[in-house]
C-alpha cells in the first residue's frame, strides 16, 4: 500500500455523496474539507495502516464540515441555580425585549432618525427618557458595556488629573475588570484613600490637592468585608465632593432597580438611592439586576452627561440598536411595575419554594429517578455575596457524578448541572418554562446510557 493509492481531490469530487457535501456547504469549503481528510490519511499511510476508500474519506469530510461549522456559542440549560451566571451570558431576556431585538435586527429603523422632523435624530434618545422616568436622575447615557461607561468617565473627567478612590474599593470583578488598570487606562491616576479595611472621611478631605478631578466609589459587589471597617457614606462622599466641587462617580456594578430585600435577600444598592442621595454620576450593568441586554447605563447630571456625550470615546464605546431596543423593553418592564412576572432574572429571584419543589417533584416523577432535597440558589453576576435563597433540587444518585455532569453537557442543548456531596443536582430556579422538556429528555438519555 503506498500513497498513489489515495485519490486526488478531483477524483472525490465526482465520487458519490460529494456531491450532497458541496449542496449543503458549498464548494471551496467542501475542498478544504477533503483536502484536510486526504492529508491525515497520507499520514495515517505513513505509519503503515491501510488507504481508506473513497466512501470512508467523503463521509469523514462530512464528520469535518459538520464540526468546523457547529456554532461553538450556543444556547444551553442552566441548571446550576445561578441567576445571573456570567459565564452562561449573564441575563436571559424577556419575550418582549426578544421581540423588539428581533423586529429593529430584521429590518430599517428609527435609530438615528427623527421621524417628526423627518430628519437627522440621536440614538441617545430611545433609553434616556426611559432611564429618567425610572430613576429620577437628570439625565441618562448608555454605553456598550459597564466597564465602558466607568473608562469613559475616568477618559473624559479625569485625564491626566487624580481620582481619588478608597482602598477598600480596589475591587477586581470577574473577568478582569480591575479598578486600578481602568484607572490607568482612562490616563487618570489613582489616589488610594485610607486603608485596606478602615477609610475615613478626612482620609478624602486630606487628599484633595489642585490636581483632584473625581472622587470614584465602587460597590465591592462580589466579596464582603467583615470585622474591624469603615468606609464614608455616598452621601459624606458628595458632601465633600460638592465643597470642592468634584463629581463623584458611583460605580454601581448590579445597579438594581427593586429592592432585593424585598425577596428575603440582603439589600443590594439601588440605582434610584444614589441618585436621591444626589450622585452626580452612577454607573451599572445593563444584563446584571437589570435583566436586559449588555449594556453600561450611566445615570445623573445633565451636564456631566453632555460632557461624556461629546467625548470622542463616547463614539467608540456607543450600543448598537439590538442592545437599545432590547433595553427599552426591558425598562419598559420596570415602568409598568411588572418586571417580577416578565423579567426571566426577576421571575427567578422571586420564584416560591412552594412553586420550586412542585417542579422537581414533576420532574422526579416524569424521570422516576432522583430525590427532592432542599437547597440554595445565588443572584451571581458580582451582587449579593453570600446571600442565597431557598430553593428545592432534583439530586440524581448516579455511579460517577462528574462523568454524569459530563454526559449532561454533552446533550443537545447542554445541560449545565451542579456536583454536590457527590449528587448531581439540578436546580429548577434557573431552568427556563421552555427548556423542561428538553432537559427532562437531556437527562432521561444520561440515564440511560
Ligand atoms: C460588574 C461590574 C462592572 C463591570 O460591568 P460590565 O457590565 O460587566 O462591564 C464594573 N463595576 C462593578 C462594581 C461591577 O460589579
Amino acid at each position: 500500500m503506498s500513497l498513489r493509492d489515495l485519490p486526488s481531490v478531483d477524483r472525490l469530487l465526482g465520487a458519490e455523496g460529494a456531491g450532497e457535501l458541496i449542496a449543503a456547504y458549498g464548494r471551496p469549503l467542501t475542498v478544504q474539507a477533503l483536502r484536510a481528510s486526504l492529508d491525515s490519511a497520507r499520514l495515517a499511510i505513513q505509519e503503515g495502516q491501510d488507504p481508506p476508500k473513497d466512501a470512508e474519506l467523503i463521509s469523514r469530510s462530512g464528520e469535518t464540515l459538520q464540526s468546523w461549522l457547529l456554532p461553538s456559542l450556543r444556547p444551553v440549560i442552566n441548571a446550576t441555580g445561578v441567576i445571573i451566571h456570567t459565564n452562561l451570558g449573564r441575563a436571559p431576556l424577556s419575550a418582549s425585549a426578544q421581540r423588539a431585538i428581533s423586529e429593529v435586527a430584521s429590518g430599517y429603523s428609527s435609530l438615528e432618525y427623527d421621524l417628526r422632523q423627518g430628519s437627522r435624530g440621536s440614538r441617545d434618545v430611545h433609553a434616556e427618557d426611559l432611564l429618567v422616568r425610572l430613576t429620577g436622575a437628570e439625565s441618562a447615557l448608555v454605553v456598550n458595556n459597564n466597564a465602558a461607561a466607568v473608562l469613559l468617565v475616568l477618559t473624559a473627567l479625569a485625564h491626566a488629573r487624580e481620582v481619588l478612590v478608597s482602598r477598600t474599593q480596589l475591587i477586581e470583578i470577574g473577568g478582569g475588570f480591575r479598578i486600578p488598570q481602568i484607572l490607568e487606562q482612562s490616563g487618570a491616576i489613582l489616589r488610594e484613600v485610607g486603608t485596606t479595611n478602615r477609610t475615613h472621611l478626612k482620609d478624602f478631605t486630606e487628599a484633595i490637592t489642585n490636581e483632584t478631578a473625581l472622587i470614584l466609589r465602587a460597590h465591592h459587589s462580589n466579596f464582603k468585608i467583615v470585622g474591624f471597617s469603615t468606609e464614608p457614606s455616598l452621601a459624606e462622599l458628595i458632601g465633600v465632593g460638592q465643597t470642592h466641587d468634584l463629581p463623584v462617580l458611583d460605580d454601581l456594578g448590579s445597579g438594581a432597580l427593586l429592592d432585593t430585600a424585598l425577596f428575603g435577600l440582603g439589600h443590594e444598592p439601588m440605582v434610584q438611592e444614589s441618585v436621591r442621595e444626589g450622585a452626580p454620576l452612577v454607573a451599572f450593568s445593563g444584563d446584571k439586576l437589570i435583566g436586559g441586554p449588555q449594556a453600561g447605563i450611566l445615570v445623573g447630571e445633565k451636564t456631566l452627561l453632555d460632557q461624556l456625550r461629546k467625548h470622542p470615546m463616547a463614539r467608540a464605546v456607543r450600543p448598537d440598536k439590538m442592545c437599545l431596543a432590547g433595553l427599552s423593553a426591558t425598562l419598559n418592564h420596570f415602568l409598568r411595575d411588572e418586571a417580577t412576572e416578565t423579567i426571566p432574572v426577576w421571575v427567578m429571584i422571586s420564584a416560591t419554594e412552594a412553586v420550586l419543589k412542585q417542579r422537581a417533584d414533576q420532574w422526579a416523577k416524569e424521570l422516576g429517578s432522583g430525590e427532592l432535597i432542599q437547597g440554595r440558589s445565588t443572584v451571581g453576576g458580582g451582587s449579593l455575596p453570600e446571600e442565597t435563597l431557598p430553593t428545592w433540587l432534583l439530586a440524581l444518585d448516579v455511579d460517577q457524578p462528574n462523568a454524569f455532569a459530563e454526559r449532561l453537557r454533552n446533550s443537545d442543548p447542554p445541560i449545565i448541572a451542579r456536583v454536590e456531596n457527590d449528587r448531581v443536582v439540578i436546580d429548577p430556579r434557573t431552568v427556563l418554562p421552555d427548556q423542561e422538556e428538553p432537559l427532562l429528555r437531556g437527562v432521561q438519555a444520561a440515564l440511560e446510557a
